[in-house]
């Protein structure tokens, strides 16, 4: 077959990675038809298998591994990164992307375009800093950097000196909290959400919401892991989405109240929701000892092995049950032609869905 792309996904077992991997296959996809190489850390999974990626099991953290690994892939047309070191280690981040770009811009003597994604962090800060220095939502692309380190900033810098040297186009894409489906991302919330709720369905117990009763109450915006796909893809072949940052939500919002009774319906829970006067407690406490209720779970209903470790990330949802207007404008999109959008209900059903087909959830 011949391809009129060639995509290298960075971080293709991950919550976009293995949407990307997945969207870049289908016939009519911009751009297509794709060849897809696709890299993560792990031996390739039985799960990612069902598509067409030639997998490349590497360590883009080592150089030398990178460099030997990757450099002989010199069709690559298109770079979608989407991965990060699973901290916020500006130096270790760092080190991962200037790896894959100084293995692949010297060897593919076609290479076009460059799609990082990042995320909102860049205007409310890490989570490991002091969130006092942060912008005022609706946060729109032209907001000028926060004055704290922060990993975004080193990519972003990192992209913009190799394309401008190079002559290549980029785009920055900084999604909301993202509902995809993969089992091994290190932070899904659809995933961590859903292991929560078949673990109180184990214990009999109803579906509490550990959050703080502002999140409960407030907006929060999301991005479905295919929208983002498509959102990479679109600026990837589309002329008028070069050398720009865009934000990338599903165009709704929502409240954690709603979710959380889709959450307790899809598991038949009974649903308890915010106490009136809790404090937020930490899931990440109360999953602290579960480690063999999940290895029961998976036995019990023949899911596919995974550990709680890497299908859920409570520590995640701790951080998102107490957030607090975190929302993107999508206007800037919309001016430079996306038009792309979900709603977000039908995307956590969905992913839901997904999991259980694939057997990773009951
Ligand atoms: P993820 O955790 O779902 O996947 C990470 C991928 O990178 C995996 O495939 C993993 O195997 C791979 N990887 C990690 N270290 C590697 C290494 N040393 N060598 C090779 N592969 C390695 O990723 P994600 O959540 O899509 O995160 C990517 C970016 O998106 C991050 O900057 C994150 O902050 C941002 N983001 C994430 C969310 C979210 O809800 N998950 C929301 C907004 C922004």
């Amino acid at each position: 077959q011949s391809y009129k792309s060639v995509a290298l996904i960075v971080g293709v077992t991950g919550i976009v990675g293995s949407s990307l991997a997945e969207t870049l296959q289908y016939p009519d996809t911009p751009g297509g038809p794709w060849k897809v190489y696709g890299v993560a850390r792990r031996p390739h999974p039985t799960w990612l298998a069902k598509t067409h990626v030639e997998y490349i099991q590497c360590d883009v953290s080592n150089t030398e591994e990178t460099k030997s690994k990757i450099s002989p892939l010199t069709d690559i047309t298109h770079i979608f990164y989407v991965s990060w070191v699973g901290n916020e280690d500006c130096s270790m981040n760092a080190v991962m992307f200037q790896n894959i770009l100084s293995s692949v811009i010297p060897n593919a003597r076609n290479l076009q375009h460059i799609c990082l994604q990042t995320g909102t962090k860049h205007y409310i800060g890490l989570f490991e800093t002091d969130t006092s220095d942060t912008h005022d939502s609706p946060y729109t692309e032209d907001l000028p950097r926060l004055k704290q380190p922060n990993f975004y900033h080193n990519l972003e810098d990192i992209l913009y000196e190799e394309t401008g040297k190079n002559g290549l186009t980029w785009s920055v894409h900084r999604p909301a909290l993202i509902f995809g489906f993969s089992p091994c991302s290190l932070m899904n919330i659809v995933s961590t959400l859903s292991v929560y709720a078949a673990i109180c369905k184990h214990e009999n117990k109803p579906l509490v919401y550990p959050g703080t009763k502002a999140s409960w109450h407030c907006f929060v915006d999301s991005a479905d892991a295919e929208l983002v796909a498509e959102h990479q893809i679109w600026a990837a072949v589309d002329p008028k989405a070069k050398n720009q940052v865009f934000n990338c939500t599903n165009g709704d919002l929502f409240k954690w109240k709603h979710i959380w009774k889709v959450l307790a319906d899809q598991f038949g829970l009974e649903m308890v929701g915010y106490i009136e006067g809790n404090e937020q407690v930490s899931m990440a406490e109360l999953m602290k000892d579960k480690d063999s209720v999940w290895d029961e779970i998976v036995k019990t209903n023949g899911l596919m092995p995974t550990k709680l470790k890497d299908i859920a990330s409570f520590w995640f949802a701790d951080i998102a049950f107490q957030c607090e207007n975190v929302l993107s404008s999508m206007h800037k999109n919309r001016v430079h032609g996306f038009f792309g959008f979900r709603n977000t209900t039908t995307s956590f059903i969905s992913c839901i869905h997904k999991m259980r087909a694939y057997k990773f959830i009951p």
